[in-house]
C-alpha cells in the first residue's frame, strides 16, 4: 500500500513536471491520472492534437454583423428566462426547480424586500454580488460540501491542477443555474486561478443559501431565486457591465448571457477567448451563428459530448423519473401499465427503471431502429391511441410536439398520471385542457388534476414541463461528469495557443471524454485493462486512446 502510494506520488510529480513544460493544460491533467492508486491507463500524451476537433461550420469574420433588421429581430428572439431552459438540462436544471418543490433551506424567510433593493455585505466587507440573503451563506456552505461528496473527480481535477493555476488570469463570467452542484464547479474554477462573475439562467432555479455561499467567499453572484424578467436582465447586466473587469471567458447554459453580450456589449469579445456552452438551445444558436459567419470567439459544444449524452440523458433520467412521480404522486410501480412515448436515450433510461419495480411497460416510436431495440429490450412497441384507455401512466420523452393530444387526454382512464421526461414544455397539448368544461386542481405542487365532467381525473405533472427538473432532484455524481467536462473546456479554450481554435463551434473530441470518463472511474474502483503493444498494433490504437473512432456509437 505505502509502496503504491509512493509510486503514484512520485508518478503525480513527474506528471507536473511535464505539465509544466507543456503549451497544453489539459492534456498535462489528463498526464496526471495515470497514477498506480487509480490503476488507469490514461496517460494521455496526444490530447493536445486530438483536441484540436473538427468545427461542423467554417466561419472567420470577426465582427458581429447582423446582415439587416431580421436577423437582429430574430437574434432578439433568443430564448429568454422561464421555462424553457428544459432543454438544455443541464449542470443543475435538476436541483434547482427540484428545490422548489424538494427540501431546501432556500426561502423559508418571508422577506418580500427585492434583493435588489438591500444593501448586503459579506464578511469581508464586500459588496459587489446581489443574493437573497448573504446570512444563509452557512447553510449554502454545507449544501456544497453534500454536493462535493458525490463529485470526488471534479474535486480531484481541483487537486491536481491547483498547483499550476491553469487558469489564471481568466476572467469568466457564468450564466448557469446556481446549485450546490454549479457551486462546486465555480470553486473548482476559482482554485484554478480564475476570477468569477456569476448569475443565473433560470428565474426559478437559484438555490439562495447556495448563492449566499458563493457571495461569502468573494465570487459575484446576481440571482435570487424567484427573479422578475425584469431582474433577470438586470443580474446579467451586473456580471457583464462593470468597472474595471471584463470577461475572457463565457460559461453559459442557454444562451442568454452569451445573447447578451453580443446585443449590448460587442466589444466585449474582443477579448474573449472562448464560449463554453451546454444547452441543446445556446449550442443551436451557436451553429447558427457559425453557419451565418457571425461567431466570432471559438465555442465548445458541451451538449452534445458522448459524456453527456450517454450519461445525463440516460443514466439521469433512469434515476430521476421514479424521484419526481414518487415525490408528486406516492404511486407504487409493481404491476402498474405504463407507456413510454420515445425510446431514445431518456426513453431508455425511463423504461429500464420502470420495469425495474415492476411496471408493465410499451413503448411508441416512429423510428424502425428504435422500435426494434425496445423490442429487443422486452418492451412491445405499440400506438399511443391503440392503448392509451389501460395506461396508469403515460410518460413522453421525444423531444417532439404534441405527442400527447386532447383526444389522447379524452381517451384516459381515472387517476391516469401524464407528465413529460423529454423537450420543454411542449410534449403534451396542456393548452388544449385549458377549457371551460374541465376543472383544475392543484392538489400539491406540481401535481394538477384536471376534471372532466364525467369525474375523471387525470394527474398532470409539472403542468407538461419536465417533470425530474421540476419535482425531483438530479444526482451530483451525473452533474460532476458535466461539469468537469465543463471546467475542461474552459481550460482548453483559455490555454489554446492562437490559431488552435477559430471561430466556430467545436464538439469535445474523443480522447477529452474518455478523459472525463477516466477521471470518474476511482468512485467505483474500477481498474482499466491496458493494450499490450501488440495488441494496440493489431487494432491501430494508441496505448492511451482513444479508443474509439468518432462514428462509434457507444
Ligand atoms: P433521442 O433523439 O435519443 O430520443 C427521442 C426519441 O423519440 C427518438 O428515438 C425519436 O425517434 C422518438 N420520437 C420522436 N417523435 C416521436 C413521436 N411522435 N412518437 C414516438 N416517438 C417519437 O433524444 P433523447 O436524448 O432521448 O432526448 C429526448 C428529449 O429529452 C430531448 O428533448 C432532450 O432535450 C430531453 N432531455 C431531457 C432530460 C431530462 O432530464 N428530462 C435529459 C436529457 C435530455
Amino acid at each position: 500500500m505505502t509502496e503504491c502510494v509512493g509510486d503514484a506520488k512520485l508518478e503525480v510529480k513527474q506528471a507536473s513536471k511535464e505539465f509544466k513544460e507543456s503549451e497544453n493544460v489539459a492534456e498535462k491533467y489528463s498526464a496526471m491520472t495515470s497514477t498506480k492508486n487509480s490503476d488507469m491507463n490514461m496517460n494521455v500524451g496526444e490530447l493536445s492534437a486530438a483536441f484540436t476537433a473538427v468545427p461542423t461550420h467554417k466561419s472567420m469574420k470577426k465582427q458581429i454583423q447582423f446582415a439587416n433588421q431580421e436577423e437582429k429581430q430574430e437574434f432578439s428572439k433568443f430564448p429568454t428566462k422561464t421555462g424553457r431552459r428544459s432543454l438544455s438540462r443541464s449542470i443543475s436544471q435538476s436541483s434547482t426547480d427540484s428545490y422548489s418543490s424538494a427540501a431546501s433551506y432556500t426561502d423559508s424567510s418571508d422577506d418580500e424586500t427585492s434583493p435588489r433593493e438591500k444593501s448586503q455585505v459579506n464578511s469581508k466587507g464586500s459588496s459587489d454580488f446581489c443574493v437573497k440573503n448573504i446570512k444563509q451563506a452557512e447553510f449554502g456552505r454545507r449544501e456544497i460540501e453534500i454536493a462535493e461528496q458525490d463529485m470526488s473527480a471534479l474535486i480531484s481535477l481541483r487537486k491536481r491542477a491547483q498547483g499550476e493555476k491553469p487558469l489564471a488570469g481568466a476572467k469568466v463570467v457564468g450564466c448557469t443555474h446556481i446549485t450546490a452542484q454549479t457551486a462546486v464547479l465555480i470553486e473548482t474554477l476559482v482554485a484554478l486561478g480564475a476570477q468569477c462573475r456569476w448569475t443565473a439562467c433560470n428565474i426559478y432555479s437559484t438555490q439562495n443559501e447556495v448563492a449566499a455561499a458563493l457571495a461569502e467567499i468573494g465570487v459575484s453572484v446576481f440571482a435570487w431565486k424567484g427573479e422578475s424578467e425584469d431582474d433577470f436582465w438586470w443580474c446579467i447586466d451586473r456580471c457583464v457591465n462593470v468597472e474595471g473587469w471584463q470577461a475572457n471567458m463565457i460559461l453559459d447554459d442557454g444562451g442568454d448571457l452569451t445573447h447578451w453580450v453580443y446585443k449590448k456589449y460587442p466589444s466585449v469579445f474582443k477579448k474573449v477567448r472562448g464560449i463554453v456552452e451546454e444547452s441543446v438551445t445556446g449550442v443551436h444558436r451557436l451553429y447558427q451563428l457559425s453557419k451565418a459567419g457571425k461567431l466570432c470567439v471559438p465555442a465548445m459544444n458541451v451538449n452534445d459530448s458522448v459524456t453527456k449524452q450517454k450519461f445525463d440523458n440516460l443514466y439521469c433520467c433512469r434515476e430521476s423519473i421514479l424521484d419526481g412521480l414518487k415525490r408528486t404522486t406516492d404511486v407504487m410501480f409493481g404491476g402498474k401499465q405504463v407507456v413510454v412515448c420515445g425510446y431514445g436515450e431518456v426513453g431508455k433510461g425511463c423504461c429500464s427503471a420502470l420495469k425495474a419495480l415492476g411496471a408493465i411497460v410499451c413503448v411508441t416510436e416512429i423510428d424502425p431502429i428504435c422500435a426494434l431495440q425496445a423490442c429487443m429490450d422486452g418492451f412491445k412497441v405499440v400506438k399511443l391511441n391503440e392503448v392509451v384507455r389501460q395506461m396508469d401512466m403515460v410518460i413522453t420523452c421525444t423531444g417532439n410536439k404534441n405527442v400527447v393530444t386532447r383526444e389522447h387526454l379524452d381517451r384516459m382512464k381515472n387517476g391516469c398520471i401524464v407528465c413529460n421526461m423529454g423537450h420543454s414544455n411542449t410534449e403534451i397539448d396542456v393548452a388544449s385542457l385549458r377549457t371551460p368544461e374541465l376543472t383544475w386542481e392543484r392538489v400539491r405542487s406540481q401535481v394538477d388534476h384536471v376534471i372532466w365532467p364525467d369525474g375523471k381525473r387525470v394527474i398532470l405533472l409539472a403542468e407538461g414541463r419536465l417533470l425530474n427538473l421540476s419535482c425531483s432532484t438530479v444526482p451530483s455524481f451525473v452533474l460532476s461528469i458535466t461539469a468537469t467536462t465543463q471546467a475542461l473546456a474552459l481550460i482548453e479554450l483559455y490555454n489554446a495557443p492562437e490559431g488552435r481554435y477559430k471561430q466556430d463551434v467545436y464538439l469535445l473530441p474523443k480522447k477529452m471524454d474518455e478523459y472525463v470518463a477516466s477521471l470518474h472511474l476511482p468512485n467505483f474502483d474500477a481498474h482499466l485493462t491496458e493494450l499490450s503493444d501488440e495488441q494496440a498494433k493489431y487494432m491501430g490504437l494508441n496505448k492511451n486512446g482513444p479508443f474509439k473512432p468518432n462514428y462509434y456509437r457507444y
